[in-house]
């Protein structure tokens, strides 16, 4: 695929594997929106980013359709279409665990964000995707989502303490990749979901084992398939994942 003046924008862009991801993007010549809901974090995000390329802050709440809108609106104006929509943004709240104990509000907590922020960007993004030549869509998602994995003999998951909401929040995602990938599958846009591994990130208290920017790399690989790449998978650096 050619890099080359494209653009995309990655949401929760001021840290972690949002911010790597940014990073990698701009520098194999996208213009880069950081889609960040403070503006503090953002612009300094963006001004630390400036050496590795275009880079751009807007002001982008996943929870708020009105911010969502509004970053929508401003890509639209400055940037005429979208090449690459990375799906990043995420929370994993404190007081998550079984399905049978966890609070209500750690999970409408969780899927505001993780579910309905990502269906909110995606749906005020989509018609931006579709102006550019060959769009592609990226939900950071997570292993830990996988009802494949949870549900098979000896899960690997089982090694994890149970965190309901975010995993189930991350289950949800799967759907809304596969509804999309689906709905898109006559256009040439390509819609996958990604586990980047577990990064040492504010998310995990920084407990991840490499660094975001390996994470990022996988990201980076889903947002620049080329023409005869997959659509509707979910993939890690070491191959597929299980829905
Ligand atoms: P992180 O360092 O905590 O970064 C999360 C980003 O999301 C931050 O920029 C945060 O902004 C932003 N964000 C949160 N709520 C938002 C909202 N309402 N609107 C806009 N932005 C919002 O986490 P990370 O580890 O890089 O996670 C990135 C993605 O990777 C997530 O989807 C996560 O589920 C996934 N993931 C991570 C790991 C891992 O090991 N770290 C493993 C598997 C999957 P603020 O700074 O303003 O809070």
């Amino acid at each position: 695929m050619n890099d080359q003046k494209r653009t995309a924008l990655v949401t929760g862009a001021n840290k972690g594997i949002g911010f790597e991801t940014a990073r990698q993007l701009a520098q194999r010549g996208f213009t880069v929106w950081l889609g960040c809901r403070d503006e503090g974090r953002g612009v300094t995000a963006a001004k630390e980013l400036a050496q590795d390329g275009d880079v751009r802050f807007v002001r982008l709440d996943v929870t708020d359709e009105q911010s969502v809108r509004a970053a929508a609106a401003r890509v639209a104006q400055e940037t005429g279409a979208l090449d690459v929509l990375v799906n990043n943004a995420a929370i994993a709240l404190a007081g998550d665990g079984l399905a049978s104990e966890v609070a209500l509000e750690v999970v409408r907590g969780n899927y505001e964000v993780n579910v309905l922020g990502v269906l909110s960007v995606t749906q005020a993004f989509l018609p931006l995707v579709k102006r550019a030549q060959a769009g592609r869509i990226v939900m950071v998602s997570s292993s830990m989502g996988s009802l494949g994995l949870l549900t098979m003999p000896n899960s690997p998951l089982l090694d994890y303490p149970s965190a309901f909401a975010y995993s189930s929040s991350k289950s949800a995602l799967s759907s809304i990749t596969a509804h999309f990938a689906v709905e898109l599958r006559d256009t040439p846009i390509k819609v996958n979901a990604v586990c980047p591994g577990y990064n040492a990130t504010d998310l995990n208290q920084h407990r991840g084992t490499q660094h975001p920017s390996e994470g990022a790399k996988v990201v980076v690989g889903a947002a620049t398939l080329d023409a005869s790449g997959p659509t509707g998978t979910f993939f890690a650096a070491d191959g597929p994942r299980p829905w």
